[in-house]
């Protein structure tokens, strides 16, 4: 069996962590087991879906490196659906219901008051032909159910075990709204068939939805897939991150600079017996996941923890990758630059700061000048790698400082600021000319 499995986002908003993390764990699975990664395009919602936000799911996949073997749209799949709608009628599974919204919300609330769950009753199940065509008469549209069998379902899930949902406990799903629109349940069961889905991996959000999905399959004379249902996303505080995620899109992280690895590694192992820590590619991601690393503990999504992540890449980042990037940004000054600098970077970006250090202005940080006019006189003739420290301690031994007091006034001079790369490579890039005129307190 070849494993085959989709990533189906509805293009109404951008792509957050919460959806990347399911895309990712979907690609890792799939490519782990030498299967295909489908992109379907949950665009039933014609009103609220647009080819904006269609693109930008996929100039985000394509960002983070997730590619997909294959792509459709359910748009474009609504006969489809409708056959499955047609069976589904033959076999009496669906059936019209005329309640409007309020209708519906008043019977709840009476149930709710009785002490019973709030389900629907069915009562548009007892609704005669004529009823049914008076209905329509006074202009009333049907939405569409399907009838559950109301019985335990069970599944063997890749991440919570033995599952188990009583379909006798839920409301018979609305599969077609008023206005004649597919909700996500049937299409979504419908493309999983057709297009030989052997494994849905997704939110715990859907555990309830799965009860009912299965009964569809089994309605379509389809065996279901192996569902796996992740533990949703928390926060660093632990608390729901649902309402937040609106904010963490991953164009808005794509922008403040962190690299999609450092995404993809961090979104890959939380949640996971693993520890946190860069995968080399998503390949090597994939090649340490394993469902049963994940527990039902909750993933958390820390932005810290991503940022140290971002950091421990760049630090280690070769410069032969680095070099389109430094050309790209005007500041490509050599491997000598980068192996002297990329120890410092959080972003790829802090770069541009650094590069002005070694090849723009800085203006020095001066309180002593006699101090730096005295380690001035002891600048050797050639700058190398080794002079700082050698230079340094001609400075200590002449003038008496030491520790703080002795780094801290050079390096200010020299680099404009507190901290920052080692000296030693820093000075050799700086050269002699720049730094004789920073330890004049000019700007240079
Ligand atoms: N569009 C649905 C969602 O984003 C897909 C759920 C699924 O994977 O079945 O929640």
């Amino acid at each position: 069996m070849t494993v085959k499995v989709r990533f189906a986002p509805s293009p109404t908003g951008r792509l957050h962590v919460g959806n990347i993390r399911a895309a990712l764990i979907n690609w890792l699975y799939a490519k782990r087991q030498g299967g295909q990664f489908v992109l379907r395009i949950d665009d039933t919602d014609l009103e609220r879906s647009t080819k904006e936000f269609e693109q930008g799911i996929e100039t985000d996949l394509t960002w983070l490196g997730l590619v997909w073997d294959e792509r459709h749209n359910q748009s474009a799949r609504f006969p489809v659906y409708q056959q499955a709608v047609e069976r589904l009628k033959a076999q009496g599974r669906l059936y019209p219901a005329y309640e409007t919204g309020e209708e519906l919300d008043r019977r709840r609330k009476v149930q709710l008051s009785r002490g019973q769950p709030p389900i629907y009753d069915r009562a548009a199940l007892k609704l005669t032909d004529e009823e049914k065509a008076a209905l329509e008469a006074e202009g009333r549209r049907p939405h569409w159910r399907f009838r559950l069998e109301g019985k335990r379902v069970k599944w063997m899930d890749l991440v919570r075990g033995e599952c188990e949902v009583d379909t006798a406990s839920m409301s018979d799903p609305v599969l077609i709204r008023e206005d004649g629109a597919f909700l996500y349940t049937l299409p979504s069961v419908v493309d999983d068939i057709d297009m030989g889905i052997t494994h849905v991996i997704r939110g715990e959000d859907h555990v309830t939805n799965t009860g009912a999905q299965i009964e569809i399959f089994e309605a379509l004379g389809a065996a279901a897939p192996t569902f796996a249902h992740m533990t949703l996303l928390v926060g660093a505080d632990g608390g729901a991150l649902s309402k937040r995620l609106g904010s963490l899109s991953i164009c808005d992280l794509r922008e403040q600079g962190f690299e999609p690895l450092a995404i993809t590694s961090h979104l890959a192992k939380i949640g996971t017996s693993d520890n946190l820590e860069i995968g080399e590619s998503l390949a090597v991601l994939g090649e340490s996941f394993e469902f049963s690393k994940m527990g039902r503990s909750a993933a958390r999504y820390d932005e810290a923890d991503l940022g140290r992540l971002n950091a421990a890449l760049l630090h280690v980042m070769p410069y032969e990758t680095a070099k389109p990037r430094l050309a790209a940004l005007g500041v490509d000054l050599g491997e000598g630059f980068w192996n002297a600098v990329r120890g410092n970077l959080n972003m790829f970006g802090d770069v541009k700061t650094l590069a002005t250090v070694v090849a723009g202005e800085v203006t020095p940080v001066v309180e002593d000048q006699a101090f730096l006019d005295a380690a001035k006189a002891l600048l050797p003739e050639t700058i190398g790698p080794d002079t700082w420290g050698e230079w340094v301690n001609a400075v200590k031994e002449k003038t008496g400082a030491k520790g703080k007091g002795l780094f801290l006034p050079l390096r200010r001079a020299l680099t404009g600021m507190d901290h920052g790369p080692e000296m030693g490579p820093l000075l050799a890039l700086i050269g002699r000319e720049k730094a004789v005129r920073r330890l004049s307190g000019e700007t240079a």
